[in-house]
């Protein structure tokens, strides 16, 4: 009973899209509390990560690519009014205890991004860097029925969370969301795509260096829900991807507003621990032997070239 409300609140802040916003105002970040008492616990995300606060546990495992190389059996882009969301049927399952305390499925992934002519939108900062944008790959613990069921419970959802820098390259995996991004312009459009594609196309390729910490979600109902995986290694897209993604989409059904500018500040850590998996002494010893040989074919190089 209490999920088919959850369920139904959802469906009925879609529809009318403004029971919330990220703009300062009486439906704004530091007023979402007042309809969502979750939105004000002390676990909320995102949140600030500085490398040297973080403590190296060696229960932390590397991230198998090959699992996000699986096809779900359905995807469709989707305007939820908030972001730009990508929704997996039929997707793949993480069940490996070295980076997940439980088998958690992927069901949707989905952007927040900087305003128009603004160039910072992730929701975690990460050093004192906030990046332009931040992609988020949602997970359901699998013990649960369905993520309905899931996103109020304490071990209820994994959200992985990657960066997204700009530079002057195309990423071509980002135009499988930016080329269609016209026919999902008005909040709730849909799109089925006919041809599918991977998660692994938005991970960055370094999977075993990360930020692990409790938190929530980060947009209404605020949730305490999510084991939270922050990759350290960003992502990219250029310049001219960013501005499509920052002026396509429209916040409302009425409205002239643009989609963007959909992060949430960081959140207070209030104690929590974030950890990062431990790195064996990365260097020490391999970088002298690899200078030496270095050395030795300039020595090499001198007297015989
Ligand atoms: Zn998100």
């Amino acid at each position: 009973m209490k999920v088919t409300v959850i369920a139904l609140l959802l469906v009925i802040d879609q529809a009318i899209g403004a029971t919330w916003v990220y703009s300062q105002g009486p439906k704004g970040p530091s007023n979402w509390l007042n309809s969502y008492a979750a939105c004000g616990t002390r676990a909320q995300s995102p949140i600030s990560i500085e490398h040297e606060n973080s403590v190296a546990n060696k229960n932390l495992g590397t991230f198998d690519r090959s699992v996000f190389t699986s096809l779900p059996a359905s995807m469709e882009l989707v305007n939820n009014g908030h972001a730009l969301q990508v929704n997996m049927d039929g997707s793949y399952t993480i069940s490996d205890r070295s980076v997940l305390p439980n088998d958690y499925k992927a069901v949707q992934f989905h952007l927040h991004w900087a305003a128009a002519n603004k160039s910072e939108g992730s929701e975690h900062w990460l050093n004192g860097k906030q990046y332009f944008a931040e992609l988020h790959v949602v997970h359901y613990n699998t013990k649960y029925a369905s993520i309905g069921e899931a996103v109020n419970k304490p071990d209820g959802l994994a959200v992985l969370g990657v960066f997204v820098d700009i530079n002057d390259e195309t990423n071509e995996h980002f135009n499988l969301l930016l080329n269609p991004i016209n026919r999902v312009q008005i909040p709730n459009q849909e799109m089925t795509y006919t041809s599918k594609f991977s998660v692994a196309n938005f991970l960055p390729t370094d999977l075993s260096e990360y930020y692990r910490y409790r938190g929530s979600l980060t947009t209404p109902p605020c949730f305490d829900s999510v084991v939270w995986t922050v990759f350290k290694e960003p992502i990219h897209m250029s310049r001219d991807q960013a501005r499509v993604l920052q002026t396509s989409l429209y916040d409302g059904i009425n409205s002239t507003a643009k989609v963007g500018g959909n992060f949430r500040l960081p959140q207070p850590i209030n104690g929590r621990e974030v950890s990062r998996p431990y790195k064996s002494g990365a260097n020490p010893i391999p970088l002298p032997i690899f200078l030496q040989i270095t050395a030795m074919l300039a020595v090499v190089k001198t007297l015989y070239f």
